[in-house]
């Protein structure tokens, strides 16, 4: 009687565990579902983008230039940017002075 009882109650205790653990897997599932839901996520990568675009000074017009637009030169191992392709010829036509 004792042992049957005891049998019961392992058995009611094992059950609660599984149901448990099913609603904490449900909550952990749901939770990470709403988080790919958030909205701002996108605004915040393009922030992310924003941020990281580096400005250039053209040295010819000293215009300041967003780096990936700027045309450039590369001259003793440097690099130099410009806001236009008439900037960059100048300053090779420039260079070619020099010389
Ligand atoms: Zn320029």
């Amino acid at each position: 009687m004792g042992m049957l009882t005891e049998f019961l109650w392992s058995m009611m205790i094992f059950l609660l565990a599984v149901r448990i653990m099913g609603v904490v897997v449900r909550l952990l599932t749901n939770r990470a579902k709403t988080q790919e839901k958030i909205p701002n996520q996108k605004t915040m990568e393009k922030e992310e983008k924003a941020a990281s675009i580096e400005i250039v000074q053209d040295i010819v017009c000293g215009n300041d230039v967003p780096k990936h637009k700027a045309y450039q030169v590369i001259r003793d191992n440097e690099i130099h940017y410009f806001c236009s392709w008439n900037c960059r010829q100048k300053f090779i036509a420039e260079d070619r002075k020099d010389l």
